[in-house]
């Protein structure tokens, strides 16, 4: 995997190790995903944590909520190890996640990061001791943490101090400019207090999450100007299908392109019955298509129109898809830089050789009316015509041998 844009420039941030992933700084932007399991069912969460971590997630999220589900952490990383997969584990705590660690340390030892939402540690004069007991086994077991605010459970106390304060001023601002505000400073006042017990600067990571588009791209910019801490992006309750895939584009883009955001998750409800993994899928999507990192070979393919008379198209440029996702980890390992090539599937010849000579590889298709013959490209040449019933197995064949030839010399030289 690479990051390509030379003048893609990230804002500055320290970094922080979590187990074998370092976030922050000129890191690789990581891409982290969170189960939906169970936790207590160690099973079912190590088999989705493995999904989410094979399909690309750095960094898997799981909910720590009940004594069951602390007893099963140190279970689940277990089972994880011995399956050769080494993705961090980071626990996700509210409420009484200062009284499970304190119970159950070997939870705490498994665990690679902690996530702390100052908003649901504690009510009253609790909150600052529970917040308090989170970080000293923070430091006591050498963890980093993430300061996770999220504005369905900001504290609540601070608001309505910030609020009061607001309304004595003599041009007092909107709500939602103190709500956004008050996001910002329950995250770093919470950091700056996690300093003070003791955990060192290095070890913090901060995400202020709202479910709003412009809100969200305003609170990281000005989170960003005022910390140096890496940055956690997502827009929260993103929603289902079409709208949490465009919602989380257009906000987590716009921060991006700025250079704001060491770490991303797309929280998509998924469909009933949907892979967990389609949120990692579109967190490399975005980071592929802002050139802030490459998964897999870019597949290019057209929108077909009424010169596309058939299907057939749609389905090459899908199954070309998929057989490269299937692929990738294979390709990956044997070759090296293969995640940078494109490959074109286009429907006529109205933009079909164009778009297949800027491609590595590249076919167009036979439009409505065309002759039924198939020109395929490589690196810019026209080196073959396919024709007849097997057009879509030997491009994908000719697809496999550009590869071998062009990424496995790579590898030897
Ligand atoms: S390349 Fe041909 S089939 Fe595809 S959108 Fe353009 S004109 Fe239509």
């Amino acid at each position: 995997m690479s990051t390509l844009s030379a003048d893609y420039r990230r804002h500055p941030t320290t970094q922080v190790r979590i187990g074998p992933v370092t976030v922050g700084s000129d890191h690789p932007v990581t891409i982290q995903s969170m189960t939906n399991t169970d936790t207590a069912d160690d099973i079912r969460t190590v088999v989705q944590v493995a999904e989410l971590a094979r399909a690309g997630s750095e960094l898997v999220r799981i909910t720590v909520n009940t004594e069951e589900a602390a007893a099963a952490v140190p279970k689940i990383r277990e089972k994880l190890d011995a399956m050769g997969l080494d993705v961090p584990l980071v626990g996700d705590f509210h409420f009484n996640g200062h009284k499970l660690l304190t119970k159950y340390p070997e939870c705490a030892e498994a665990l690679a990061k902690l996530r702390i939402n100052p908003g649901n540690v504690g009510r009253g004069s609790k909150r600052d001791t529970q917040f308090a007991q989170m970080i000293e086994i923070a430091c006591r077991y050498d963890k980093p943490i993430r300061i996770g605010v999220n504005w369905g459970s900001l504290d609540q106390e601070l608001l309505a101090r910030m609020m009061d304060e607001n309304a004595q001023n003599s041009e007092p601002l909107t709500a939602d400019a103190v709500n956004q505000e008050a996001l910002i400073q329950s995250a770093l006042g919470s950091a700056a207090r996690a300093e003070e017990i003791g955990l060192p600067h290095d070890r913090i990571i901060i995400s202020c999450k709202v479910s709003g588009v412009q809100p969200l791209i305003r609170v990281y910019t000005e989170l960003a100007r005022r910390c140096d801490y890496p940055l956690h992006l997502g827009l929260t309750e993103a929603g289902m299908g079409v709208k949490g895939i465009v919602s989380s584009t257009a906000a987590l883009s716009v921060l991006l392109q700025q250079g704001i955001g060491d770490t991303i998750r797309i929280s998509l409800t998924p469909e009933p019955g949907a892979s967990r993994t389609q949120e990692v899928i579109v967190a490399q999507e975005i980071l592929q298509s802002l050139d802030v990192r490459r998964f897999a070979p870019a597949v290019v393919a057209c929108p077909g129109c009424g010169r596309t008379s058939s299907d057939y198209f749609q389905h090459l440029a899908q199954d070309i898809q998929t057989y490269i996702r299937h692929k990738m980890p294979e390709w990956a390992e044997q070759y090296p830089g293969v995640e940078d090539m494109t490959v074109a599937v286009m429907g006529c010849v109205v933009n079909g050789p164009g778009e297949s000579k800027h491609a590595n590889i590249g076919i167009s298709l036979p439009g409505t009316g065309e002759q039924p013959v198939a020109p395929v490209y490589e690196d810019g040449e026209k080196t073959v015509t396919l024709k007849g019933d097997q057009i879509a197995e030997e491009f994908q064949a000719m697809v496999e041998r550009y590869i071998e030839r062009t990424y496995g010399q790579a590898k030897a030289s």
